[in-house]
């Protein structure tokens, strides 16, 4: 049962406040608060199991690497992966990105080939992919999107050509909120030959995510925005693709063996792990999950549902009012402008009743362009946010209004 009472108790900072008043937090998409049991599965590991993982003969390094294996597995029963050794560990979304650019880039892409991205991406999908782009003259393409904020497809189909190599979109905008069509891009991609990384940064918290259906080649995201530790993310990468891709960094755990003339690398996932993981960070991790798990993706959709669409109608009655990004498919984000009030002056204004949101570009710099605006208030909406709150945050934007 979804009893919002005790999921508020279970996160502690929840009922803390700010400036004398109830902290009313509302930016979960850059990053989401913690429950109890993640926060202590860290405390609990670092006091009686902490030893470094994999190739320890001592009992606590095994039982460190026991716990840090079984979060592999964790994860990967969460998104329906095949194998355990398509599930790489990573610092999160940022890094899975880079990851893939450079080593994709790398080996399977030569001048003049071209890598497909969209409008609404995040900074981290368009940055990582220009790096590798500018080492090898690669071509990057966007597909445009409508004033809702949708991907336009049929535009999407006409920039593949036999050079399209591979295609990087983001599963939901975090700042529009729209749900993209994933399925049907993967779909007309794959028609073509052509594999796709999906961002899955915004999708993984709110609804349930089983890669083999969607039929993904790669799917990232990070810990810190489904309730997990920061730190922490995943790359999710078929087997096959995996296998064909160098090592993105060298050091410890990623070889097998190392001699000054040839050294020859590790097995999956460990070849993409260099370096000590940060294994007290996976055991928290799959601590989020446990919990996500135990409230049901499906019933977290339908109250974030809820929550999304009371707020959209209760701003609309806002005088003044604009919403960027009124996609049919979205997710639990309002972005916003109100009259000509600049967005930090509103978000420094609600910061002060007690309300975080986000100001800004949102990373996303492109986008802003595309929408003729240089930044939004951003509303994020979490598995504990109310109702309650929605008010408090309208009433507070009434408030911030009467003062301009
Ligand atoms: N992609 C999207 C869609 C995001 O919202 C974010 C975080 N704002 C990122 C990528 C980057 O995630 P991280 O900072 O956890 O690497």
């Amino acid at each position: 049962m979804y009893d919002i009472k005790q999921i508020r108790e279970d996160f502690p900072i929840l009922s803390r406040s700010v400036y004398g008043k109830p902290l009313v937090y509302l930016d979960n998409g850059a990053t989401t608060q913690k429950p109890r049991s993640v926060v202590d599965a860290i405390a609990e590991e670092y006091y009686s199991v902490n030893a470094n993982v994999h190739r320890g003969v001592h009992f606590l390094s095994q039982q460190a690497t026991d716990l840090h294996e079984a979060s592999r597995e964790r994860v990967r029963a969460f998104i329906n992966a095949r194998s355990t050794s398509e599930i790489i560990f990573t610092r999160g979304t940022t890094e899975s990105i880079n990851l893939v650019a450079s080593s994709f880039v790398e080996s399977q892409m030569q001048a003049g080939d071209e890598v497909i991205i969209s409008q609404m991406e995040h900074h981290s999908n368009i940055v990582s992919w220009q790096l590798q782009a500018m080492k090898k003259g690669i071509i990057l393409k966007v597909i445009p999107i409508n004033d809702a904020g949708e991907l336009l497809l049929d535009e999407f189909e006409k920039l593949i050509t036999p050079r399209t190599k591979i295609v990087s979109v983001m599963h939901v905008s975090n700042v529009l909120g729209t749900i993209n069509p994933i399925k049907q891009i993967i779909r007309i991609a794959h028609s073509h030959n052509v594999p796709v990384l999906i961002d899955g940064a915004q999708s993984v918290p709110h609804q349930k995510i089983d890669v083999q259906e969607l039929d993904a080649d790669f799917f990232v995201f990070s810990a810190h925005k489904m309730y997990g530790p920061t730190g922490i993310g995943v790359l999710y990468g078929k087997e096959a693709w995996l296998d064909k891709l160098p090592p993105y960094q060298g050091g410890g755990e990623m070889i097998q063996n190392v001699s000054f003339e040839k050294t020859t690398f590790n097995v999956l996932p460990f070849k993409f792990e260099a370096g000590t993981p940060d294994y007290i960070g996976t055991t928290a991790f799959a601590k989020a999950i446990d919990y996500v798990e135990a409230l049901g993706l499906e019933n977290i959709a339908a109250y974030e549902h809820e929550l999304l669409t009371y707020a959209t109608q209760e701003m609309k009655s806002i005088k003044g009012m604009r919403i960027i990004g009124e996609a049919e498919q979205k997710s639990g984000v309002i972005s916003f402008l109100v009259g000509d009030i600049h967005h930090f002056d509103m978000g420094t204004l609600l910061d002060r009743l007690g309300i975080a949101v986000r100001t800004g570009h949102h990373c996303a710099e492109p986008l802003m362009r595309r929408m003729g605006i240089e930044g939004t208030v951003r509303a994020s909406f979490g598995l504990y946010n109310t109702k309650e709150e929605i008010n408090v945050l309208i009433e507070g934007i009434k408030r911030v209004q009467t003062m301009f």
